[in-house]
């Protein structure tokens, strides 16, 4: 009998394998400068109290206040269409840039750096702007340092919370249990496109789009540290972007499978 859902569970997941090196503007990468076009001004965090409406979908409880400079947002990390086709570029876009406030930031269901996806034509650009220095005060453990990527593709079953509920039921998994069957892989840290969340550290958490009411896909994760496990690949231990969330965490993103341009969500584990 097949089992419904049952195909769907696997997913390729895209291994970035972050080392540090040099790269440049027009290069996939972590903390590298970004392919910023001089004549757009330079994103400031979008977290500010009152909530400035482009935030991301998170119930943010503070921010920065409206009448004080909002900081400058640092680069975080670029990837190319050419590099990572997997990412789902809207018409019309082949660069997708991340940025991050630098600072803490406070809500029930994230404690970190704010966060702007920018989806870029990266014909459109003919100056490249200097991005402006971090803030002074901004968090080091936010501020990644340059990195290249070295990538491999992985293939990935989701934690059993993940299980679509016809899924669950065709296997006769009760509702609410929450242990992974006997056996069953297990899905490791490290920096990705795609795949599946590991919700190592934290439960999962209802992640519908706030425009549509899909339910939002794990796209890209952002690991403190990154481990030689699953793939196979030589990799350097440790923390190769230097950035550090929340109890060593991955700092996931989630976007809507309708539409990317929706509100996304962030979720660090
Ligand atoms: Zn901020
Ligand atoms: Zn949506």
């Amino acid at each position: 009998m097949p089992i419904p859902g049952l195909n769907d569970l696997v997913r390729t997941a895209i291994r970035l394998h972050p080392a540090p090196g040099v790269p440049g503007p027009d290069e996939s990468h972590f903390g590298g400068p970004l392919l910023w076009p001089s004549d757009e001004p330079w994103p400031e965090c979008p977290v500010t109290w009152p909530p400035d409406p482009d935030a991301s979908d998170d119930a943010w409880t503070g921010g920065h206040p409206l009448d004080e400079p909002v900081p400058a947002m640092v680069a975080a990390a670029q990837f190319f269409r050419d590099d990572f086709p997997e990412l789902p570029f809207p018409e019309g876009t082949d660069v997708l840039q991340i940025l991050f406030c630098p600072m803490g930031h406070d809500s029930p269901h994230h404690q970190g750096p704010a966060v702007r996806l920018v989806w870029r034509d990266s014909g459109e650009v003919r100056d490249i702007a200097d991005e402006p220095p971090a803030p002074e005060n901004a968090e080091a453990a936010y501020v990644p340092d340059p990195c290249v990527f070295e990538p491999c593709s992985i293939d990935e079953l989701p934690r059993l919370c993940d299980f679509p509920a016809e899924t669950r039921a065709a296997l006769g998994i009760p509702e609410g249990s929450g242990d992974d069957p006997e056996g069953w892989p297990e899905l490791d840290q490290y920096s990705k496109i795609g795949g599946w969340t590991a919700w190592d550290a934290t439960d999962r958490h209802e992640l519908g789009c706030r425009e549509c009411g899909a339910e939002l896909r794990q796209t890209i994760a952002l690991a403190s540290e990154e481990h030689e496990v699953g793939c196979g690949c030589e990799v350097a231990e440790g923390e190769a972007a230097g950035w550090s969330f929340r109890r060593q965490g991955v700092l996931n993103v989630f976007t809507c499978p309708a539409d990317v341009t929706h509100p996304f969500k962030i979720r660090i584990d």
